[in-house]
């Protein structure tokens, strides 16, 4: 293990002098030689081919056992330890979107068809079909195609309006505006993990036909129970009936969270073709 130095260095990024082994000026990071050594180049490489940062590894593990967890260290001050779940967020997104063969934060024309809006979407599909001239199996290729595209973008569309509901549910809990998006940021990647990676990997393993409508909700509610109900002691202090009258309401906000983040990606997905 490396002592801090005690001699004054200059940093070579902003200019300032210090002592240790980081600026306190604008952070910048002392490099020594061993750290430029090949073996630490592989390593470097590996984390990010792989995003197995050993932070990630934690932060996501914590974010499955101890729901509500980061969240609070995060709102609390102690931030050094863990990957900042908005990057995680971004990181698992990236990766669903690699396969997004489970319908959550993507929608196809398909599942559009099947929402709660549909008989409203349906007259407008039909009137674009016949504007572009087009099958409508081809329009489903090209509508799927660029939704993809916009859901990747727009997902933060379905935490913004997650979030709100906390503003009251939860007010006397001394948590700000922000604590409540970012709790919800820890949420909505509990979700992309558990609900969207784990089962596009089982339904490309074969599982696909098992994964019914009525298996698929009841999978996604008893997850979410799970997170909110555990979330909701660690991150707000909610206990006894409250605890469990709050979260089965927020799963009701997250479903309409959900349907109207799916409306909001159907009309600009639209708009754009
Ligand atoms: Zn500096």
């Amino acid at each position: 293990m490396d002592l801090p130095d005690t001699s004054v260095i200059t940093c070579k990024s902003c200019g300032s002098t210090f002592r240790g082994n980081y600026c306190n000026q604008c952070g910048e990071k002392v490099i020594k030689a061993s750290e430029r050594s090949f073996k630490t180049f592989l390593n470097n490489v590996l984390i990010s081919i792989t995003f197995a940062d050993s932070k990630m590894i934690k932060t996501l593990w914590l974010v499955l056992k101890k729901p509500g967890f980061i969240s609070k260290e995060f709102a609390e001050g102690r931030r050094v330890n863990y990957l900042n779940p908005t990057s995680l967020f971004f990181v698992l997104n990236l990766i669903y979107f690699f396969f997004p063969l489970i319908q959550l934060f993507n929608a196809s024309l398909n599942t559009q068809l099947l929402s709660p809006f549909r008989s409203f979407y349906q007259p407008i599909i039909a009137h674009k079909i016949v504007n572009l001239g087009m099958e409508l199996s081809s329009f489903s290729l090209v509508y799927n195609l660029k939704t993809t595209g916009f859901a990747k973008l727009m997902v933060m569309i379905f935490v913004f309006i997650g979030s709100l509901p906390l503003n009251f549910l939860y007010r006397k809990r001394n948590r700000f505006f922000t604590d409540h998006i970012g709790y919800l940021v820890e949420l909505a990647c509990f979700n992309l993990f558990v609900n969207a990676i784990v089962l596009s990997i089982l339904a490309a393993f074969g599982l696909g036909r098992f994964l019914n409508e009525e298996i698929l909700t009841t999978v996604f509610i008893s997850t979410n129970l799970y997170f909110l109900l555990r979330s909701g002691r660690v991150f707000y202090g909610e206990r006894g009936w409250r605890l469990f009258l709050k979260a089965g309401l927020m799963i009701l906000f997250l479903k309409v969270a959900l349907e109207v983040y799916r409306a909001i990606l159907f009309f600009v997905t639209i708009w754009s073709l």
